[in-house]
């Protein structure tokens, strides 16, 4: 029996014969450069929601990417998928989808990785740019103050005596002016 086994994230293409001891693996194509388009928790659940309702079984994790394996083959058994979340987790075990508080089915478990892991308000790299643009901005002000203090001290060191001489003085004019014997 053999089976043609893919990930849709990242186009790695597999096919697995089945043999005495399991699934003998030939890789065909071994992808792993594309990444999902929404959060990797999110997209692994909803291609096991997808092959709950009638899709593409899902048949293994994809060793380039980390998404799921699915195959429209029969033969290699559904594995069950579980998102974790703080609220608890979702599982798809072949048809049957159940999550915390009473969540059952499609539709339910879609809204609940929506809602547990939303789209990006905006693309990480714009985000990474400002970032960057701030330790820059935070580096140059500590480099300036450091430098005007630097000034700052050697301008008062300038105006006044050096502090090694008032010390001597004073231990000077100690030394001359013994207390009294009672
Ligand atoms: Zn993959």
């Amino acid at each position: 029996m053999i089976a043609h086994v893919v990930c849709d994230t990242c186009h790695r293409s597999e096919t697995w014969t089945s043999s005495e001891v399991g699934w003998a693996v030939s890789v065909e194509q071994s992808g792993g450069a594309r990444r999902p388009t929404v959060l990797p928790q999110r997209a692994r659940g909803l291609t096991a929601i997808r092959g709950a309702t009638g899709g593409p079984r899902v048949v293994g994790v994809c060793e380039a990417c980390g998404q799921l394996l699915t195959t429209k083959d029969d033969g290699p058994a559904v594995v069950v998928v579980r998102i974790d979340t703080p609220d608890g987790p979702l599982q798809v075990d072949g048809s049957v989808i159940t999550g915390p508080a009473g969540l059952t089915g499609a539709e339910m478990a879609t809204a609940f990785l929506e809602r547990h892991f939303p789209t990006p308000r905006e693309p990480l790299l714009p985000q990474i740019a400002r970032g960057v643009f701030m330790m820059w901005l935070l580096g140059v002000l500590v480099i300036w103050l450091l430098a005007f203090s630097a000034v700052v001290a050697l301008l008062s060191n300038l105006g006044s005596p050096a502090p090694a001489a008032i010390t001597g003085t004073r231990d000077w004019e100690h030394h001359e002016a013994p207390a009294p014997p009672p």
